[in-house]
């Protein structure tokens, strides 16, 4: 169901506060879910880490709330770190691509992958994932204190740029769209399947008939 306009503008004025790792830290499976159950009074405005004390006090500030303190619960604020495949030990089982939620792993079945750094968000979803731990999380070179081509924004976090947050959002809007498509494409398929397997067992069912009408 689509949310009408107020609530449409609300999701999204929330969604802009939340730093867009889209690491699930906060018990929802990414920063829009997390928004909507915001909006919808479902959650507390204290579960993201990754946004900390930042989003909280801009999300108390929009709903007109009380600022708490993050819910240890959640986890703690963490400096931004970036994926590295360690490739030699990598099997191109794919795992690591199925888990990111930015799509941000390149590499084919049995082929190595590798990890496009500047897309990272540093969700840490593929770590767990992976079969051979050959990868682990390090401090993005993309920060490195000489360079100055990606800055944060300093009116939010310290340690995401706007660029950063507005191509994970992007980006995770097009890998939920995929999946969607792929889930829908697939149902298709197998209720094609199923109507093909009933018309032949139909089919089958007649022609008994048929042949029994014969010999009698
Ligand atoms: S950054 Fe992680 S914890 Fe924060 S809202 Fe997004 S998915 Fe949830
Ligand atoms: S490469 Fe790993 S840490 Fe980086 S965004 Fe993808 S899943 Fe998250
Ligand atoms: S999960 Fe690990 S082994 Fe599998 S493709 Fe990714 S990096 Fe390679």
């Amino acid at each position: 169901m689509h949310a009408s306009p107020p609530a449409q503008n609300l999701l999204a004025a929330i969604d802009q506060l939340l730093p867009q790792t889209q690491c699930t830290q906060c018990n929802y499976p990414g920063c829009l879910a997390y928004a909507r159950a915001i909006a919808g009074g479902e959650a507390e405005i204290n579960q993201c880490p990754p946004g900390g004390e930042v989003s909280i006090q801009r999300l108390a500030q929009l709903l007109a709330r009380p600022a708490v303190p993050l819910n240890p619960e959640n986890g703690a604020q963490q400096p931004l770190q970036c994926a590295f495949i360690h490739e030699p030990d990598c099997i191109g089982c794919k795992l690591c691509i199925a888990a990111c939620p930015v799509d941000c792993i390149i590499g084919a079945t049995k082929l190595m992958h590798t990890v496009i750094a500047n897309d990272c968000s540093g969700c840490e979803l593929c770590v767990p994932v992976c079969p051979t731990d050959c990868i682990t999380m390090r401090a993005p070179a993309r920060h490195a204190p000489d360079d100055n081509s990606d800055p944060p924004n300093p009116s939010m976090w310290s340690q995401f740029s706007q660029q950063q947050v507005e191509k994970s959002r992007a980006r995770a809007q097009q890998k939920r769209r995929r999946v969607n498509a792929q889930q829908r494409a697939r149902a298709r398929h197998s209720s094609h399947r199923r109507r093909a397997c009933l018309q032949q067992e139909i089919r089958a069912a007649v022609q008994r008939k048929q042949a029994q009408q014969q010999q009698a």
